[in-house]
């Protein structure tokens, strides 16, 4: 199943009759991941369920394995209470993330600690499901697929729309559509959750990276294309289907490059990987030095970068903005350091905040992947709209 309130393949039940002990598992499971442990009494408090209630579902969640109790805590009189907290080890979800060059595939714990990762090149055209299925099969064999809370998958957006020119950069145009998750679903027999791999990043920022402690931010993904991934208090937000943060075709110049979307000078004809080796490209035809002309893109890119993001600031009014993405880290501190002087927008005080670069690297996107079955199993709201 691929609904956000699907079971995972945990021994939590989704047939109807049981919704509602679902949704306040879920919710229980929410305020530990955000609290690290609590007792009965305050995960009462934090939900907001009955102390009956919470008694009931804590001991259904010990039986599946999800939760556990920590020990009793150190308390000035009366008998301490006993801590619940989150069973690590009570399964893991896999993530992949990919484009049409390489993979990056994690394996996580209920905790999100990372168990494993590998990567390597991406199989040829056709080959997309047996290459998924493998993997997901090497992973269960070794871990175990009764444990295996689901599978994220994360690849460029969009999902379901056609541009009338050429496919996304970097994108697999049988893994465009999130019929993919559906028939990957079916032949590994794990739930798989799709995701563009912007929003995916920006999770793997908000469970792993530089925005652990933030609830408003914005995620600039520079990879082959230009993506954006938007967290509104602490929940990714994926628009009406799924296919928003688009950030990589906000028009910098209606007078620009030709974009693949249909438009003129898009972000994405700047700033993406794919327009530095067009550009440097032609810059090594006009026999210029290669030095010389990187600096040159930086400085052009940087500019459609500022551009860009004085339109999120003033739209989101974000806590930061964080930089990261497939493309290397190098490069990524070339144009941060060039985006010192961003122009005024609501957030011109904020000076240096207004601006970070992301510490995961291009791992943040198989990362967040990762943490799409744990997230669906441990939040209360949709984890994901695939529908
Ligand atoms: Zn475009």
């Amino acid at each position: 199943m691929l609904d956000g309130n699907a079971s995972p393949r945990s021994g939590l039940s989704a047939n109807s009759a049981s919704r509602v002990r679902h949704h306040n598992r879920r919710v229980l499971l929410h305020a530990l991941r955000l609290q690290g442990s609590l007792s009965r009494a305050e995960l009462a408090r934090a939900t907001g369920l009955t102390p009956q209630a919470i008694a009931n579902i804590v001991e259904d969640l010990i039986g599946a394995g999800l939760v556990r109790e920590a020990g009793r805590r150190k308390a000035k009189r009366g008998q301490p209470p006993i801590e619940i907290e989150i069973a690590k080890d009570g399964g893991y979800a896999l993530g992949i993330r990919i484009d049409t060059t390489h993979y990056h595939a994690v394996a996580a714990d209920l905790a999100g600690d990372i168990i494993e990762t590998r990567e390597g090149s991406a199989p040829a055209d056709g080959e997309w499901l047996d290459f998924l299925s493998r993997i997901y099969a090497d992973f269960a064999q070794r871990f175990g697929a009764e444990r295996c809370l689901g599978l994220g998958l994360v690849t460029p957006g969009p999902f379901d729309t056609s541009w009338p020119g050429v496919p996304t950069p970097g994108a697999v145009s049988a893994l465009q559509s999130r019929a993919i998750a559906e028939q990957l679903a079916e032949k590994t027999g794990s739930d798989v959750l799709l995701e563009n791999d912007a929003t995916a990043a920006a999770l793997g920022e908000k469970l792993y990276g530089e925005a652990r402690n933030l609830n408003d931010f914005f995620y600039v993904f520079i990879g082959e294309g230009v993506g954006g991934g938007i967290v509104i208090r602490a929940e990714p937000y994926r628009g009406n289907r799924g296919n928003a943060g688009e950030f990589g075709h906000a028009i910098i110049d209606p007078h620009g490059p030709q974009c693949y979307c249909g438009n003129r000078g898009c972000l994405g004809q700047y700033l993406s990987l794919s327009a530095m080796r067009r550009d440097l490209a032609a810059a090594e035809a006009r026999g210029e030095d290669a030095d010389a002309a990187l600096e040159a893109w930086i400085a052009r890119a940087g500019e459609a970068l500022s551009l860009g993001l004085t339109t999120v600031e003033n739209l989101f009014d974000p806590e930061t903005i964080i930089i990261g993405g497939a493309a290397p880290l190098a490069l990524l501190e070339r144009l941060v350091a060039n985006l010192r002087g961003l122009r005024p927008s609501v957030r011109q005080d904020f000076g240096a905040d207004r601006l970070r670069l992301s510490t995961l690297g291009e791992r943040s996107a198989a990362l967040g992947a990762s943490a799409l079955p744990i997230l669906a199993a441990t939040t209360s709201g949709p984890a994901n709209i695939g529908n």
